[in-house]
């Protein structure tokens, strides 16, 4: 049997024309024995149809804030750049995935367009709307750990890492506010920030917060979360 085709969603910069996913991704994906194959920002249903035939996993991948007209909310101060067309292709994807329970991995934006797209609720902007939490922008590199998660001893996300609490790195300042129906949070940050979450009954439908594919290797626990994933999409 083939290696399985790992769709990899791109970051899409509308001003410099460019089209593109970070190198982490696509060999975080090839390292854990799938092929990964680049996807466009897809502008319609029936081309995200047709694209996802083309797979068979879906990877949502980091990158700038979600618009709050996809959130169905005005603006915060805190909010970031968005791209349009990024967060319309992805959120399709993300929900045509869930339709046909493709295997899905969401990645620090991932995670916010699988919530959005199954019907969750996104922090626009942690400081401002969650002042209490630690600081989850991290000022060292992408590779270290940066805060510790508390992992739900009753998820997938437990038994493909075994542990109940792992460093993670953070480079976000958004986070998933309300779970989806029909998901659960499956890790947490000492400040009740959620740092993860799954479909229940999906053969694979998981977000995290962090960015596991900078961390292949320097920290054991990230490999085998693409180990998992690529497995699932066989
Ligand atoms: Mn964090």
């Amino acid at each position: 049997m083939g290696r399985p085709v790992i769709g990899i969603t791109a970051a899409h910069c509308t001003e410099e024309l460019k089209t593109f996913p970070r190198a982490f991704y696509i060999d975080s994906i090839r390292k854990a024995g799938g092929i990964p194959i680049v996807l466009p920002p897809v502008q319609s249903r029936d081309e995200g149809i047709e694209v996802l035939d083309l797979v068979d996993g879906l990877l949502l991948t980091g990158g700038g804030d979600i618009s709050p007209t996809y959130l169905n909310e005005d603006p915060l101060r805190g909010i970031g750049a968005c791209i349009p067309e990024r967060d319309l292709g992805e959120l399709l994807l993300s929900e045509l995935a869930l339709r046909k329970d493709l295997p899905i991995l969401g990645i620090c934006r991932g995670i916010q367009v699988l919530a959005i797209s199954a019907g969750g609720k996104i922090y626009q902007d942690i400081p401002s709307q969650h002042p209490e939490a630690i600081q989850h922008n991290q000022t060292a590199p992408r590779q270290y750990t940066w805060h510790k998660v508390d992992i739900d001893q009753k998820s997938l996300l437990f038994r493909l890492l075994g542990e109940k609490k792992i460093g993670v790195n953070s480079l976000h300042h958004q986070a998933v506010r309300e779970v989806p129906p029909g998901f659960q949070s499956n890790a947490m940050a000492m400040d009740g920030i959620i740092e993860g979450i799954e479909k229940l009954n999906a053969k694979f439908c998981l977000g995290v917060q962090w960015h596991p594919e900078s961390m292949t290797e320097t920290e054991q626990h990230s490999g085998a979360l693409f180990h998992g994933f690529v497995e699932a999409c066989r």
